[in-house]
């Protein structure tokens, strides 16, 4: 029998107390701009999980199920098929659900919402399970049976599946604020954007380049990093800053071993000022400690001190292969292995600094119009913004302040949102 829709269940948005209501009108407004353009209705928010009933005889599941694992907050979700609450009705539907499967063991595992609903739990999934034997003799078994039916009982009727697809869980993108990435077009800034997008964080990203000193290789990688990221927030916009310059200047004046410091900070100073244009709590690194030389501890606090904003780095406690198969698994690993020439890879000292000291520091960037350096770079930064592939149009911002949204049960969330007046992309593409 074909699915009627998709029921998605949701696990940690469910326990965020007075802000429930907010986390699940995200999740919902998250996964309908994820479906845009499939043949699926408005996410309705019933009981406790999101119904998403389908229009076609015949949905394209499996490019469903590929953009709802993009969707933080959602725990899973199963293509499921609708009965109303009588058990004639409830024992057919279970049947359709087996027909053509082969299983040797199954259970049926139903549960009611509503304690004042007409037929309960036991009864059903005795019932039931009588019925599917008759048709199809098999085991009864109730730990890890080959075939398990879901039956959820709700007010508006009864919801059946066998199938539940694990999501990426985590919060949804939007409800715990906004975040500056710096991406580097390496392995692990995207990982650490994902890590953030996971909590909650929309983040917007901003990649240091050094064309036309290098190629413009590692730009063509942050950009495909900034649509890989897209798909779980639809827009990413990407700053794209030249910093071969200013490399190069800092090459004059600077000696060898503090360069790679500088050029940190450096970073940490433009990424803070486009963070703060853009309303960003805070920046973003995909530093682990240790596992370059300018990722020691002394390191990172000079570096850091030079940052107008709060600097996050949610690897820091990661080793290198265990950012690696994240990558692989969030499917950016591929893109980030692709070789470049990095900025980094521009007037690199062969010994540099691993314990850099404050007064070192401030001697060196004495010599230089740090404010003069900062704002070539800024005013000659492009930017684009990175659409998920099914976007045809940028969604309206959502305010971060939503806390007067109120969720009723069976909250309709449409698809897409009106269109925007102004295009807001600019710079290049
Ligand atoms: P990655 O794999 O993310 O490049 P890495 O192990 O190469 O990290 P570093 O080169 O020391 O480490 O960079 C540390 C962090 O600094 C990066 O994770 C990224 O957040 C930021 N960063 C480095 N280079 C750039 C760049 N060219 N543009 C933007 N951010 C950068
Ligand atoms: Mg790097």
């Amino acid at each position: 029998m074909k699915p009627a829709g998709i029921i998605v269940h949701y696990a940690e948005v469910a326990t965020k107390g007075k802000n429930r209501p907010t986390f699940i009108k995200h999740l919902a407004r998250n996964i309908g701009r994820t479906l845009a353009g499939l043949p699926f209705g408005g996410v309705q928010v019933v009981s406790g999980r999101l119904w998403i009933p389908s229009y076609s005889d015949d949905p394209p599941l499996e490019e469903a199920y590929a953009r709802i694992r993009s969707v933080y907050g959602v725990a899973s979700f199963s293509p499921v098929i609708c009965a109303p609450l009588e058990l004639n009705a409830l024992k057919e539907a279970a049947l359709s659900l087996v027909e053509g499967r082969t299983y040797e063991t199954f259970r049926v595992t139903s549960r009611r919402v509503f304690k004042n609903q007409p037929l309960a739990s036991l009864d059903v999934n005795r019932q039931v399970g009588e019925y599917l034997w008759e048709h199809h003799p098999a085991k009864v078994k109730l730990k890890d049976p080959e075939m398990e039916v879901f039956i959820e009982m709700l007010p508006e009727g009864a919801y059946l599946y066998t199938d539940k697809i694990p999501g990426p869980r985590g919060l949804p993108v939007g409800v715990t604020g906004k975040v500056a990435t710096l991406l580097s077009g390496g392995i692990d800034s995207p990982v650490a954007a994902a890590r953030m997008q996971r909590r909650g964080c929309n983040t917007i990203l901003i990649h240091f380049h050094s064309h036309p000193f290098l190629s413009r290789a590692s730009q063509e990688k942050a950009r495909d990093l900034a649509v890989h990221l897209a798909r779980s927030q639809q827009v990413a916009t990407l700053y794209l800053v030249p910093f071969g310059e200013l490399q190069r200047e800092i090459v004059t004046v600077v000696p060898p071993p503090l360069r790679v410091v500088l050029y940190r900070r450096f970073m940490l100073r433009i990424a803070g000022e486009i963070a703060l244009r853009e309303h960003c709590r805070a920046l973003v690194t995909g530093e682990s400690l240790g596992q370059v030389a300018s990722q020691t501890l002394s390191n990172m606090v000079a570096i850091e001190s030079a940052s107008p904003l709060p600097v996050l780095r949610p690897l820091i406690g990661f080793d290198k292969q265990e950012i690696i198969e994240e990558a692989q698994r969030l499917g950016t690993f591929e893109t980030s292995i692709l070789p470049d020439q990095d900025c980094c890879t521009l007037f690199i000292p062969r010994d540099p600094e691993t314990h850099a000291k404050h007064d070192a520091v401030a001697a060196a960037e004495a010599k230089l119009d740090i404010d003069r350096m900062c704002n070539d770079a800024l005013q000659r930064m492009e930017s684009f913004d990175a659409l998920a592939p099914w976007i045809t149009r940028r969604p309206r911002p959502v305010p971060e302040n939503t806390e007067d949204t109120e969720v009723t049960e069976k909250d309709r969330v449409k698809n897409q949102e009106p269109p925007e007046p102004e295009s807001h992309a600019h710079g290049e593409d």
